[in-house]
């Protein structure tokens, strides 16, 4: 067994602070621009929250339709679930995926998981990641 002293407590990603939880799940410059990144492809822009409870509550508190609101809610959790899914392909498989393609999968997972809702948004996978705008416009106006 390893003395603690040895155990690298550093950030996988930025390798420059150590990881901690608001570290890993929002304020590493990575993870940070993991999340402007979806929130610009949701259409908002936005400013860092100070925790990621200020993060949660911010997100619950954003008013829009009903349907919209359904995927809205289920990208935080496929960010955290994303970025901690990298970390450990990091950490445990040495695997550094390129940021695009990082951004892609969860845009992805965010569709994937909105169409396993149980009140289904009437869109396909393929419009929900790359035409999230004109999805969102016929939510609204109920087509
Ligand atoms: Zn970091």
């Amino acid at each position: 067994m390893k003395p603690l002293n040895s155990v690298n407590l550093e950030c996988v990603f930025c390798h420059n602070d150590v990881e901690t939880v608001k570290h890993i799940l929002l304020a590493c410059p990575f993870v940070w621009r993991l999340w402007s990144n979806i929130v610009r492809w949701w259409g908002f822009q936005w400013v860092m929250p100070g925790s990621v409870d200020g993060l949660l509550q911010w997100w619950y508190g954003c008013s829009m339709s009903k349907l919209e609101k359904k995927i809205w809610m289920v990208i935080p959790m496929a960010t955290h679930w994303s970025i901690w899914r990298h970390r450990n392909e990091c950490v445990f498989n040495g695997l550094q995926l390129e940021f695009e393609a990082l951004c892609d999968i969860l845009k992805v997972r965010v569709a994937l998981w909105t169409k396993a809702l149980p009140l289904q948004v009437a869109a396909f996978v393929n419009d929900l990641v790359y035409n999230l705008q004109q999805v969102k416009f016929c939510l609204r106006s109920g087509g």
